[in-house]
């Protein structure tokens, strides 16, 4: 079981080394600007490395949402860090599940995203892996909470579309992580990588602030027992850097059994 962590996008391998961590995850853009992507100059080193990494889209991207002004600047950024995560060598581009306004039909954000999946396969398909991503808060979520996360994957079913099931925005989200696993299976199929964090709110709460696992609201013991039933690669997206995220890895690699990495 691969386990890394979230880090700032300069270095990532360097990143990793420092944590000791045998996965990464990071932006290939600002995360809060439309901006896309630049060709990047460690590109032969990305693809070379024995991380695996993941690449998350900018937060600012809601291909669900009925604001065409959103929507369609959203379709592009997407298929453009796909292409470019793709280029990059990483498994898997992670995207947040998305909302609509109050007041709109949260149907046509389900068909919209219906819409994404096809917009990209009319333009060759997205170049790797689409991880949609569970969110924690919204009232018109469409990935917060199972039965959304059900209705989203009717939606989508034509296509190969992949999902990243997060700790905390679960909990945050008001989904309870025992057996969330089996639950989350019987409705997409699949878990492709895990976000392992603990959460600074109480149950259901809606925020998303994430924390390092042994602080935080979650018991850390849950968040072994979502790891080891999902059976797949992990990041964590916690606080305090190397220090921070280090300990947090050792401690999976701790309660997981998973030993040391090679590297
Ligand atoms: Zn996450």
């Amino acid at each position: 079981m691969r386990i890394g962590a979230h880090v700032d996008s300069a270095d990532p391998l360097s990143e990793a080394a420092a944590r000791a961590a045998e996965a990464v995850q990071f932006f290939l853009s600002d995360p809060q600007g439309w901006k896309a992507p630049q060709p990047r100059e460690d590109v032969d080193r990305l693809r070379a490395a024995d991380v695996d990494l993941y690449v998350h889209a900018p937060y600012v991207i809601n291909v669900a949402t009925l604001n065409n002004r959103i929507r369609i600047p959203s379709r592009k950024l997407l298929l453009g860090h796909a292409t470019a995560a793709a280029g990059v060598g990483a498994k898997g581009l992670i995207v947040h599940g998305g909302h609509v306004n109050a007041g709109d039909d949260l149907a046509v954000g389900f068909d919209n995203w219906r819409k994404t999946f096809a917009y990209a396969a009319e333009n060759g398909g997205f170049a790797l892996p689409v991880l949609i991503e569970n969110t924690a808060g919204g009232d018109n979520a469409c990935a917060r909470r199972l039965d959304a996360l059900a209705r989203l994957w009717d939606a989508v079913g034509e296509y190969e579309v992949g999902f990243c099931l997060d700790t905390c925005h679960a909990h945050a989200g008001g989904e309870e992580l025992l057996d969330l696993v089996d639950r989350v299976k019987a409705t997409t199929g699949r878990i492709d990588l895990v976000h392992a964090n603990n959460s600074k709110d109480a149950f259901d709460s809606g925020r998303d602030r994430h924390d390092n696992l042994g602080g935080g609201r979650i018991d850390p013991e849950l968040v072994v027992a979502v790891i080891r039933a999902a059976d797949a690669p992990v990041i964590v997206e916690t606080p305090g850097g190397v220090d921070g995220q280090g300990a947090d890895i050792a401690f999976l690699r701790d309660r997981l059994g998973a030993g040391s990495p090679a590297a």
